[in-house]
């Protein structure tokens, strides 16, 4: 079994990992880096392949090229984990396997960038077996995330069992969705695991990551503060983060009415909601300049009946927040108004100038703002503990990290018996792992 590392094995992003097994190549996700997006000054819609892997925006995938590829498996919707998918899946004469939330973010890129791929996209429900072939058999199985229907992908293979799991964690009071499913996970685990493909994005904080419940009780308190002192009330967050903007309706309880604001925020919950995991009934949901303009020209004149959910919460310069702080529409922000960033600043330069020169724009105006009222999608240290003793796997490959994070992992991987480059190994962007 060999194990291609081809992306996100020196920085979080553009994931892309192949396993090849007698001569069977199954592909785990088509990421895009963000900040490579963003320092090329290109829109990654516009850009070519070319163009694309230059940057570095996308995954180098040109020592699997000649490879047969039997299929391209992807964990979650998120674009670090789906976002080359235009670029790179045309290549490969195989289906993308995801679940059906999943597929909906895939279809919408793929409207986007224009390209014409082939590759079906087929949704495999959580739980079901999938036969790729004679050879390989894929089951999605469940975990908590940060979007929904995230999976660790099972990959059945005649040199044993796979397990990808790149963007996990554990929680015990999720807002939508069950836990994790734990005994699956050990089921798996008494079953010969031969490898286990881990993200690392946040293995370096100990203990366990919190729970989305116990934000939507920070959010409800923050909330009822803001209401009780009046005033317009804003609140940004990820707009796939499905369970923070439920936790954000029933934190609100029909107080105020809601408008979520923003193309990302009405793509990703529409989609969730034509699958039963969203209400939207009672949000209005505006994306395009005019609805929004005439939007918030109503909450201009009536504030305190309005509880805006808005894209933006990096500082991104022409998203909604920014274009609300800048006063782009006939709505001025006071010193009454409240700003609540259900988010967390991804710490790169570029994002912290962005949220720099946001909040300075904000702070301008007098408004009361409200800072990481968040919790991660990233499993903490001993949540990694525990995926390693529930699927008790015979060899690791740390992913989803700089090598930094890839160490500590292996610093972990250590403390629960295993050996760094004898079944514990150090990925690196165009590495090939040869396991057993
Ligand atoms: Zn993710």
């Amino acid at each position: 079994m060999k194990v291609h590392t081809l992306g996100g094995y020196e920085e979080v992003g553009r994931n892309m990992t192949a396993v090849e097994v007698q001569n069977q190549t199954v592909i785990f996700d088509m990421g895009f880096e963000m900040e490579e997006v963003i320092n090329a000054d290109g829109e990654v819609n516009e850009m070519t392949t070319n163009d694309a892997l230059e940057t570095g925006a996308i995954p180098l995938d040109e020592q699997i090229m000649d490879k047969d590829v039997k299929a391209i498996v992807i964990g979650h919707g998120h674009l670090d984990h789906v976002g080359a998918i235009p670029k790179l899946a045309g290549a490969y004469d195989a289906p993308i396997l995801c679940t059906p939330y999943t597929k909906r973010v895939i279809q919408g890129i793929l409207e986007d960038d224009r390209k014409n791929i082939k590759n079906d996209v087929i949704a495999v429900e959580k739980g079901d077996e999938y036969a790729i072939n004679d050879d390989l058999t894929l089951e999605f199985m469940h975990v908590n995330h940060s979007i929904p229907q995230a999976t660790l992908s099972l990959l059945d293979t005649p040199e044993g069992k796979v397990v990808y799991g790149n963007d996990m964690k554990i929680d015990f009071s999720p807002v939508i969705e069950e836990t994790t499913d734990i005994e699956r996970l050990k089921e798996a685990g008494s079953n010969n695991v031969k490898l286990m493909i881990p993200g690392t994005t946040r293995v370096s904080s100990p203990g366990r990551a919190r729970s989305e419940e116990s934000v939507e009780v920070e959010l409800r308190g923050v909330l009822n503060s803001c209401y009780e002192a009046g005033g317009a009330v804003i609140v940004t967050t990820f707009s796939s983060q499905i369970s923070r903007l439920n936790s954000l309706l029933r934190a609100n309880d029909g107080r105020r009415k809601v408008a979520f604001v923003g193309r990302s925020l009405k793509e990703y919950t529409e989609a969730a909601a034509d699958l039963g995991l969203i209400d939207l009934s009672d949000v209005e949901v505006v994306s395009y300049f005019d609805e929004v303009e005439q939007l918030m020209n109503r909450v201009d004149n009536e504030k305190e009946e309005w509880l805006v959910v808005a894209t933006g919460n990096q500082g991104e310069p022409g998203a909604q927040l920014d274009k609300l702080a800048s006063g782009t529409y006939p709505f001025e922000l006071s010193k009454d108004d409240h700003v609540i960033f259900s988010s967390r600043t991804i710490p790169t330069p570029l994002t912290e100038a962005n949220r720099y020169s946001l909040e300075k724009k904000l702070k301008e105006k007098g408004v009361r703002l409200y800072m990481d009222v968040h919790t991660t999608g990233h499993a903490h240290k001993e949540d990694h503990r525990d995926f390693i003793r529930y699927l008790d796997p015979e060899n690791i490959v740390p992913s989803h990290g700089t090598i930094q994070k890839l160490g500590d992992y292996v610093e972990l991987a250590r403390e629960e018996g295993y050996s760094l480059e004898e079944n514990v190994f150090i990925g690196e962007n165009g590495r090939t792992i040869e396991i057993g």
